[in-house]
C-alpha cells in the first residue's frame, strides 16, 4: 500500500517477494535508526565549496553519514526518507545544526579562518512550528554567528506551499542566518516566488553539470540558470563538479562558485582541517 501511494496515488499493485524484502529492510532501518542517535553514530562530513575566481574555499557543507555497526557507512539517500516518516529527523536534524555549528566555531578558535557552514534542512524540519525557536537556541549555545550559518532547502521543498514558505524564509531571515536553494533545476520554480524569496544562492543540481561541457541543452539549462540567479542579485554555485573541463566551462559561462568531487568529496573533520590551515586554497583551481 505505501509504494502505490509514493507512486502517485489512486493505483494499485500486485504484490511481489521483494517488497517484503524492502520493507523489513526499512523496519530493520527504523529500528537501528531510533538508537543510532543515542549511540553516537550519526558523524558529519564536509565537502569545501570553491570560490572559482580565488580558488579559496569559501564554505563547507555539512553531510550526514550513519556509521551503523553492521552495515557500515550508510549514505543519507538510505535512510533520510525512513527519518522523515518516523519523525527522527527532528532529532536528528537538530543534532546536525548543533555538531555543524559547534565544528565551525572549533576550527576559528582553532586559528582556522571563520567560513560559511552549509547545512542540509529537510521538509518536516522546514515546515515545523519551532525551527525558528531551535535555531536560536542553537545559535546562542554554540555562540556561531548566525551570517556564518546557511541552509538548504531544496527547491521542491520551497515551492510547495510557496505562500507559507515566504513567511518562514523572511523569519530565518531575521534570524541573520543565509538560505540557499538546493539541487536547482530539477523542480517547478516560480520565478514570482524566487524573487520574493530571502535567499542568497542557488545550487545548481549535479544532472546538469554532468554533461555541461558537451551537451549543448544542459549547457542552455546551467547558463540559464546563471542568468537568472544573477538577475535576481544572486549567487550561484556549481554541484557535482567532476572534472577539469567542467570547473573551465562553468568558469567560462561566469559561475562563481563550485562543488564537487574535483576538489574535494565529503570528508571528516580531521582530514577537512589541514586543508583549512593551508590557507583554504584549493589548488586544482590554479
Ligand atoms: P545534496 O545536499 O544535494 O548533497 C550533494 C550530494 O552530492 C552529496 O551526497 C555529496 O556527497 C554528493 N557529491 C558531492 N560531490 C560530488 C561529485 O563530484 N559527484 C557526485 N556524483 N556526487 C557528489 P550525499 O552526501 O550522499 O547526500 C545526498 C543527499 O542527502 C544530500 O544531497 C541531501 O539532500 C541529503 N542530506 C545529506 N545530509 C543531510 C542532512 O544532514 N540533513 C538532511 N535533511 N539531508 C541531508
Ligand atoms: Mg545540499
Ligand atoms: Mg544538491
Amino acid at each position: 500500500m505505501y509504494q502505490t501511494k509514493e507512486g502517485g496515488r489512486n493505483a494499485y499493485q500486485f504484490y511481489t517477494g521483494d517488497m517484503n524484502e524492502r520493507a523489513s529492510e526499512r523496519l530493520t532501518l527504523e529500528h537501528d535508526l531510533r538508537r543510532a542517535l543515542e549511540r553516537g553514530e550519526m558523524l558529519l562530513h564536509y565537502q569545501p565549496q570553491i570560490e572559482l575566481a580565488s580558488g579559496r574555499i569559501v564554505g563547507l557543507e555539512a553531510l550526514l553519514r550513519w556509521r551503523h555497526p553492521r552495515l557500515g557507512l550508510v549514505p543519507p539517500e538510505r535512510f533520510i526518507a525512513i527519518a522523515e516518516d518516523s519523525g527522527l529527523i527532528v532529532p536528528i536534524g537538530e543534532g546536525v545544526l548543533h555538531e555543524a555549528c559547534r565544528q565551525s566555531l572549533a576550527w576559528q578558535a582553532a586559528g582556522l579562518p571563520a567560513i560559511t557552514i552549509a547545512v542540509n534542512l529537510s521538509a518536516v524540519q522546514f515546515r515545523r512550528a519551532g525551527l525558528e525557536d531551535s535555531l536560536r537556541d542553537i545559535l546562542t549555545a554554540t555562540g556561531l554567528p548566525p551570517h556564518l550559518l546557511e541552509l538548504e532547502l531544496t527547491e521542491s521543498v520551497v515551492m510547495d506551499q510557496a505562500d507559507a514558505t515566504v513567511a518562514i524564509l523572511n523569519r530565518l531571515h531575521d534570524l541573520g542566518v543565509r538560505l540557499s536553494i538546493d539541487d536547482f533545476g530539477t523542480g517547478y520554480s516560480s520565478l514570482a516566488y524566487l524573487k520574493r524569496f530571502p535567499i542568497e544562492k542557488l545550487k545548481v543540481d549535479q544532472s546538469f553539470i554532468h554533461d555541461v561541457a558537451h551537451d549543448a541543452d544542459d549547457a542552455a539549462i546551467v547558463r540559464g540558470i546563471i542568468g537568472l540567479a544573477h538577475s535576481l542579485g544572486l549567487g550561484v554555485i556549481a554541484e557535482g563538479v567532476e572534472t577539469r573541463e567542467q570547473l573551465d566551462f562553468l568558469r567560462e559561462i561566469g559561475c562563481e562558485q563550485a562543488q564537487g568531487n574535483y576538489f574535494s568529496p565529503p570528508l571528516p573533520p580531521a582530514e577537512i582541517e589541514p586543508m583549512l590551515r593551508k590557507g583554504g586554497y584549493c589548488e586544482e583551481v590554479q
